[in-house]
């Protein structure tokens, strides 16, 4: 028991190519027994059977010729005898002092040499009512027989060459025992040459995982032509980190944007600051900008601090929807009045706002509509106009928000839902700051929601956001 645990953890630590080549050189090795066996049976068979065939007939005949003889005795012919023996067995028949006088092949080894050659351990193929003997390279069978007669008994030999030849068969038992061993041998070495060729795949995969990190996805396996399993692991793996490595490059480059989009409120903030410590307390008019510029920044770090943490809870599919029947138009209304309060430069108008409900987060969804109202005012000129439609179209509630700004360019219409992207213009309204993330929370809310958005803008002429959204059932 504990010699096969140990072997099992010794294989259990080989390389599959090892195991492979060894389960079935250990299959190969067995063919090659039953064939051996069956060959070696097969031969053993043919030479054994006739011996003993021819024998036991010719011990029959004679068994014959002595019921004719008890009959009448006066009848005796020794050449019955000869007559009575099938071609290749040899009778003789000695009396109780062992004088041979019935011999049908005098040229035949005698009585004493075939016992001189006796085998104490006949072969197992021998059949145990002969004896069997080794004279020189040939093995001979004998078989006895008593006859009695008016007190006198004399003993029947009966003698038969199984081969002649034992040293042409220890000679091909030999020569096939050496091809054995050098096919066993062929075998684990071609068998571990194909396997270790067929696996190298693996061992590729296998180093260049190790050496995979996150600073280094460079890596890929290379693919073969061949369309089996292996090479398609390959390619599901390549694809894997093809996409792994687009999400770290999208990762980086988010905090790489969101550290650039901090630097410039912390920037400006330690310039007044410095420029209030230089030039002290007492100039009303710097200690005032500086508190409005201070308050502005602050305000900035702290709107994208708040849509940078939208988005990672949203990356982490943990920001929270709490979805419920709303009734979207007063959720419109109630954005387009608290609007109409704040906004002084731009006319903000609600042309159409058709009773409908959604199923849906009134938090994002109200978050979401300001980011378009926002974005309206931001790019429209002091004096433009931004309205807002909101109809029944079937299942759906089309929400448009128009405005007559400075419109976006129509390779950049689809850009602008990316985060961090900004549009640089000549005529962007001055105090249009930003950080190109309202769109991405928008276009993520509207996902969540099952919304879609679709653009319509001219340079220069204005834009409009169309949200087509789903009516609760
Ligand atoms: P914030 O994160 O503060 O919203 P932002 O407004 O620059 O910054 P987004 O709302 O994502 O960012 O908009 C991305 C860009 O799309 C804007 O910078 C602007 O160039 C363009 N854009 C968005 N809405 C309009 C609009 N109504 N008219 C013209 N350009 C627009
Ligand atoms: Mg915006």
């Amino acid at each position: 028991m504990d010699v096969i645990e140990k072997i099992k953890r010794k294989v259990n630590g080989f390389e599959i190519s090892t195991k492979i080549t060894l389960g079935y050189s250990a299959c190969f090795v067995i063919l090659l027994a039953v064939i051996n066996l069956a060959m070696w049976l097969g031969v053993m068979n043919a030479l054994y059977s006739p011996a003993e065939k021819t024998i036991r007939y010719s011990m029959e005949n004679v068994e014959k010729i002595f019921g004719e003889l008890e009959k009448n005795y006066s009848a005796f012919n020794p050449n019955a005898f000869r007559g009575a023996m099938v071609a290749g067995v040899v009778l003789r028949v000695a009396d109780d002092d062992g004088n041979v006088f019935i011999d049908t092949d005098e040229n035949y080894p005698t009585i004493e040499r075939f016992y001189a050659g006796l085998l104490v351990d006949p072969p197992i193929f021998a059949d145990s009512e002969f004896e069997v003997a080794q004279l020189g390279s040939a093995l001979v069978y004998c078989a006895k027989m008593d006859y009695t007669h008016e007190n006198k008994t004399v003993t029947l030999y009966f003698f038969r060459t199984i081969t002649s030849e034992l040293i042409l068969f220890d000679d091909l038992e030999k020569i096939l025992f050496t091809l054995d061993i050098v096919g066993i041998i062929a075998a684990l070495l071609v068998g571990l040459g194909i396997s270790r060729r067929v696996l190298t795949p693996i061992k590729i995969m296998n180093s260049l995982a190790r050496e995979i990190a996150f600073e280094k996805m460079g890596g890929r396996i290379p693919l073969g032509d061949a369309d089996d399993e292996l090479n398609k692991l390959a390619k599901t793996l390549n694809d894997m980190l093809d996409r792994l490595q687009g999400g770290i490059n999208k990762q980086q480059q988010f905090v790489s944007d969101a550290s650039h989009e901090l630097r410039t409120p912390t920037a400006v903030i330690k310039g007044y600051i410095e420029a209030l410590e230089r030039y002290g307390m007492e100039d009303k008019e710097l200690v005032n900008e500086s508190i409005e510029a201070i308050r502005s920044e602050a305000q900035n770090m702290q709107d994208l601090l708040e849509n940078l943490l939208f988005l990672s809870r949203a990356d982490k599919h943990t920001q929270k929807l709490h979805k419920k029947t709303l009734d979207m138009d007063d959720i419109i209304s109630d954005v387009m009045n608290k609007m109409k309060k704040v906004v002084e430069t731009h006319e903000v108008k609600l042309i159409k706002n058709e009773p409908a409900q959604i199923y849906g987060d009134e938090t994002t969804i109200r978050q979401m509509i300001r980011v378009f109202l926002d974005n309206a005012v931001k790019y429209t000129p002091a004096g433009g106009t931004i309205s807002v439609t909101s109809a029944v179209k079937g299942k759906k509630i089309s929400l448009s928000i128009s405005d007559t700004g400075i419109g976006i360019a129509p390779e950049n219409q689809k850009k602008i839902f990316e985060r961090f992207v900004r549009i640089d213009s000549e005529d962007l309204v001055s105090e249009a700051n930003g950080t190109g993330l309202g769109l991405s929370i928008a276009k993520w809310i509207a996902d969540s929601h099952g919304i879609a958005i679709a653009v319509d803008s001219e340079l220069g002429k204005g834009t409009t956001f169309t949200l087509t959204i789903p009516i609760k059932k």
